[in-house]
Formats: C-alpha cells, sequence, structure tokens
C-alpha cells in the first residue's frame, strides 16, 4: 500500500516563490511508487487547492499552480477534498508555515505531518521567545535587549540609552516574529538605530536589537525526534554586509562551505549547543542551528530555523548530503519521523 503523502506549498508569504521551487524539487526526489502523492497549492491570497495526484515529476513551477478563482482564505478544498492523508509535508516558510499555525491545524484534524510541532515552530519563529528559552538552556547568545512598540512610543530615548548601556555598536535590529533576514538592519549610530527601529516596528510589535558581533557564521542540521542527529557543519561566506534577503534567494553568489573547516573541539561543541537547542524548543523531525564562531574560537548561538531551507542547493540538505544522507533518503526519513511522532502520541 502506498503512502498518501499531501504536499503542501505556496502560501501567504514573501517566502511563496521559494516554496514552489521546493516542491517541485521534493517532488523529483519521492519514490512514486512508494508515495500517492497529492499536491497542495496555497495561492498568494491563501486560497488551498488541491490537485490531481502526480504521477510523475513536475517539469514547471507553473504547473504546480494550479488555475481556479482565488477566494482569500478559503480552506474549503482540503476539507472537502476526501483524501485521508496519511502524511502531510508542509513546504512552508514564514508566517502561517513556520510559525505553528499550519501545524495547529493539522493537529487538530489529526492527520501526521513533517516537521516540527506546535510549540516548536512558534517558539522558534519568535526571536526573544527562543533567546528567553536558550537562556534556559545555557546557550551562550550575543547581548540584546527587547521591547514592544508601546515602549518605543512611550520612551524612545529611553530605549536608545538602554541599548547604549546595554550593548556596543555596531548593533542589529530585528523584527521579532520574521525570517529571511526580512526587516533586519545594522545600525552603527543614534540616528540609524532610531531608523532601523522604525523600520523594523513596520514588520512587527516586538523588536529585538542584539550587539553586532564579527564572527563567521557556522551551520549544522538537527534530524531526528527522540534522538536527534547532527550532521557536519557549514560555513556561510557572505559577499554582502551581512546575510541579507537577496544573498539568501536572490543572487546566489553567497557561498556555502561544507563540511566548515573549523577545529574538532568547536565542532563538539557546536554538536553539543545544537542538540541542547533542539530539545530545550521540543523541537522534532528537522532544525537547522545557527551559530557565530569569532576568531578566538567562541561560539554563541544565532538561532534556530524549524523550517529551513530545503531546495537541494540550501545548506541543510547538503549538510545532510555530506554527513551521507541524501536529499531522496532525508525525505523519506522526515516522513518516517512524522508517523513515529503521531503514533506515540496516540
Ligand atoms: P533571520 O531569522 O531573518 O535569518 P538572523 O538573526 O539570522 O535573522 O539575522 C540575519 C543575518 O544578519 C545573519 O545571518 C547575520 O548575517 C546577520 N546578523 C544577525 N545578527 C547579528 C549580530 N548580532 N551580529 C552580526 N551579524 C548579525
Ligand atoms: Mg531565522
Ligand atoms: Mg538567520
Amino acid at each position: 500500500m502506498k503512502t498518501i503523502l499531501g504536499l503542501l506549498y505556496g502560501g501567504k508569504s514573501a517566502e511563496h516563490e521559494v516554496s514552489l521551487s521546493t516542491a517541485r524539487a521534493v517532488i523529483k526526489a519521492l519514490d512514486f511508487n512508494r508515495y500517492e502523492v497529492h499536491p497542495i497549492f496555497i495561492t498568494l491570497d491563501g486560497e488551498w487547492r488541491v490537485g490531481n495526484v502526480l504521477t510523475a515529476p513536475v517539469e514547471t513551477i507553473e504547473e504546480l499552480q494550479f488555475a481556479g478563482e482565488s477566494k482569500p482564505n478559503d480552506i474549503s478544498a482540503f476539507l472537502t477534498s476526501g483524501v485521508k492523508f496519511d502524511v502531510v509535508m508542509p513546504l512552508l516558510h514564514g508566517t502561517n508555515g513556520e510559525d505553528g499555525t499550519v501545524q495547529g491545524f493539522l493537529e487538530v484534524l489529526n492527520i501526521p505531518y513533517v516537521g516540527n510541532g506546535v510549540l516548536a515552530s512558534s517558539a522558534g519563529m519568535d526571536k526573544v521567545v527562543m533567546k528567553q528559552l536558550f537562556e534556559i538552556a545555557g546557550l551562550p547568545q550575543v547581548p540584546y535587549i527587547n521591547f514592544l512598540r508601546v515602549d518605543w512610543a512611550a520612551n524612545k530615548q529611553a530605549i536608545i540609552e538602554k541599548c547604549e548601556t546595554a550593548l556596543t555598536w555596531p548593533m542589529f535590529v530585528k523584527p521579532a516574529n520574521l525570517g529571511s533576514s526580512v526587516g533586519i538592519s545594522k545600525a552603527s549610530t543614534k540616528e540609524e538605530l532610531e531608523q532601523a527601529i522604525d523600520y523594523a516596528l513596520q514588520f512587527d510589535r516586538k523588536i529585538v536589537v542584539e550587539q553586532g558581533i564579527v564572527a563567521r557564521e557556522i551551520e549544522t542540521g538537527v534530524l531526528g525526534y527522540n534522538d536527534p542527529a547532527v550532521s557536519v557543519a557549514g560555513e556561510i561566506i557572505p559577499v554582502t554586509d551581512f546575510y541579507d534577503y537577496d544573498s539568501k534567494y536572490k543572487d546566489g553568489n553567497t557561498a556555502l562551505e561544507i563540511p566548515a573547516k573549523i577545529e574538532t573541539a568547536v565542532y563538539d561543541e557546536l554538536k553539543e549547543m545544537a542538540i541542547k537547542a533542539f530539545k530545550i524548543l521540543d523541537c522534532s523531525g528537522l532544525v537547522r542551528a545557527d551559530f557565530f564562531v569569532t576568531a578566538s574560537n567562541e561560539i554563541y548561538i544565532n538561532e534556530v530555523n524549524t523550517m529551513p531551507g530545503f531546495t537541494p542547493v540550501s545548506m541543510f540538505p547538503l549538510l545532510w548530503q555530506e554527513t551521507g544522507v541524501s536529499y531522496k533518503e532525508l525525505i523519506d526519513r522526515l516522513i518516517a519521523l512524522a508517523i513515529e511522532r503521531h503514533e506515540e502520541k496516540q
């Protein structure tokens, strides 16, 4: 019997296009003798469209975007499709994709799904909550402060002073609830800090200001559930000033070095920290844990991403490939983990 697999992609997110490329690559890697593959396209408006069963890889991304008159925020096609999914693979990023909302929806429907659950997804999406949990786990982080839009509106001067007292220049200003570097800027003066905060507030009501650090960006992949495993480490060799949205998705000129050239002792520490981060957020399936490593080998955790980039040329799959798990095996493994978690809960 084939496993009835729903592939959820697209979505009301800035990463809609990225998700379509991921879906095409995942479909190409699936064994059609093993899986009955149902594409589920979420339009930019939020309409869920369940397509016909796929029997072969799709040539173009256009084939994944079924026609139809879009009705905003409509999930009726999914609910009335009559398909009884054995497992759903959400290939979504950002808001409504990796923040726990879609996970909660699948949870309510009692459908096993790939990747992190509600708690890990939402805690991983909120940089302030994530940092507070990392603190409890004893994970070293760069100094930061956080505040809300109402605090800023009430007293800008007090917040700027707090930043100047607690942190050194340059500072990184981030909306708490985004990814892909959206809304993030670097500030080297008071004026820039003020502008950066106003800018970040366009994206979120909760803001993080972090002390900037001069460091290498090293990442590891974690895969598993009760007994997670860590991949080799990889390094992002940036071309731009920092790893911003364009360098992540557009320029294609950010080099990835896999495995990263780091000392064994540093790798061992990263590995331990990645597992700690995975566990404190109660992750399952997969996580990419991102670190800063200074010239003197001090390590700070930057963040975890609960739905890391998942095209065959993204860091997470490449890290696993180098570790000995191919893209195809990685997908099979993630689907098996989804079913394992679901069964444990029953
Ligand atoms: P996102 O979740 O959007 O990826 P990050 O916190 O990872 O947000 O920040 C995006 C990028 O900005 C990082 O990959 C790094 O290049 C740069 N950056 C973020 N915080 C700092 C910091 N404190 N010091 C130096 N660079 C930083
Ligand atoms: Mg992130
Ligand atoms: Mg990041």
